[in-house]
């Protein structure tokens, strides 16, 4: 049976990530094997996250970030500046081109065209067995499949939407980024709006739903265009690029756990921020860690566990999102007008301290937070 240094189970964003952080380390020379049956094929993705710097994987000539965000509703517009951060954005296609230019001059970290169909591990070493081309060995497997093992039934998902459109006029404050615009069609969801404008003609713009039900895709198109209508009037654009999505957003493990030798990566391991739907950034920090544990010769910590408060603000919120969907405009509102975007940023990412989220929950309007915990739920 072939042997490798790493195997991964699935070469999405995770995956590559990992093998393009293994590239840039002492462990370069590793025999990888990434297997992944979508081998060749590019998700339309857009990746965006904060920082105080891009991060090291973000090429330089993909690089476009804002400094200045709104909220709005149908009463106010909350304009906000970063002071030491900012808000990027990558496409998935500069992604995916700038780590396979890597992984192409690394002649030995081999992509197979397959499905993965179990791994499993002894202390020693793991195996892996794929659909078509039988058996691997390797020293660690990094599995980004998502492979639910519960009832996901009222899980709450984030759908959505998006067009980057090029319109005839300009239309745009490419200066600004509409973080949540809740001015929308009538829902009985939680839903938003969100402008990623790159020039004065051209926009990413997506519908995005908080929901328990299912949302056609043609749904929230026909919702994204009557926003766009309704926003700018009959306008004439062309469309450039377009994804679609669903995240779910729970504080639930629904995935496999980690045992010796197999580590969960991205989406599959819970990286994803169960009230937000971000996952880019810890990503890109999780692999790190892997990788500088790696070099140390063994991977002792392999769960990056979450703050137990962070899982209860999580909670909180989304209690608040499955039961009064209505009242998180105002949550997200009174949020970011209440304390700088830095720390409200930080907050998202779970880097502040509890001294911090003192000062920062201390400034919202109790009410719905109240009946959030009444009704409090693990979601
Ligand atoms: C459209 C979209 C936009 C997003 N935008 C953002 C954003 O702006 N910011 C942010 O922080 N997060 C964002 N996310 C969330 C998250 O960052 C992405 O979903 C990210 O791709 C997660 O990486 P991943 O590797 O866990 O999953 P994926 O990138 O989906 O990779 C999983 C891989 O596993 C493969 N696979 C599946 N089954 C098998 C099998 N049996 N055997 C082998 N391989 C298999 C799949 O083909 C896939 O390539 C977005 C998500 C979506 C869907």
């Amino acid at each position: 049976m072939r042997h490798y240094d790493y195997i991964l189970a699935g070469g999405g964003c995770a995956g590559l990530s990992l093998v393009y952080q293994l590239l840039e380390s002492s462990l370069k020379e590793a025999n990888i094997l990434i297997i992944d049956p979508t081998e060749g094929e590019i998700p339309n993705k857009t990746w965006c996250y904060w920082s105080t710097e891009a991060l090291p994987i973000h090429p330089e000539y993909a690089r476009f970030s804002w400094k200045s965000f709104y909220l709005k509703d149908t009463q106010k517009k909350l304009s906000k500046s970063f002071e030491h951060l900012a808000y990027y954005h990558l496409n998935s296609h500069d992604f995916y081109a700038h780590v396979l230019g890597k992984i192409k001059a690394n002649p030995q970290v081999h992509f197979l065209k397959d499905e993965v169909i179990q791994v499993s591990s002894t202390a020693s070493s793991a195996q892996v067995e794929t659909k078509s081309y039988g058996s691997f060995q390797c020293s660690y497997v990094f599995d980004s499949r998502i492979c639910s093992n519960e009832n996901t039934q009222n899980l709450l998902n984030q759908v959505f939407i998006g067009l980057r459109i090029k319109s005839e006029t300009a239309l745009f404050d490419p200066k600004s980024l509409g973080l949540m615009d809740f001015d929308t069609e009538a829902s009985t969801d939680f839903d938003f709006v969100y402008t990623l404008p790159f020039a004065t003609h051209e926009a990413l713009i997506e519908y995005t739903a908080y929901t328990t039900q299912e949302r056609e895709e043609q749904v929230l198109l026909d919702a994204l265009t009557s926003y766009l209508t309704k926003k700018y009037g009959t306008i004439s654009y062309e469309i450039q690029f377009r994804e679609s999505g669903k995240i779910p957003m729970t504080t639930r493990n629904l995935f496999a756990p980690s045992q010796s030798r197999l580590v969960p990566l991205g989406t599959a391991a819970g990286w994803t921020k169960p009230s937000t739907g971000y996952t880019f950034a810890l990503i890109q920090e999780n692999c790190a860690q892997i990788v500088k544990q790696l070099e140390q010769g063994h991977l002792k910590n392999l769960k990056f566990p979450r703050k137990k408060r962070f899982i209860f603000y999580d909670n909180i919120l989304l209690t608040i999102a499955h039961r009064w969907p209505k009242k998180l405009p105002g949550v997200f509102l009174n949020l970011f007008s209440s304390a700088s975007p830095d720390l409200v940023f930080r907050f998202l990412s779970e880097k502040t301290s509890f001294r911090e989220e003192i000062r920062l929950l201390s400034g919202l309007k109790f009410g719905i937070f109240i009946k959030g915990l009444l009704r409090y739920g693990t979601h």
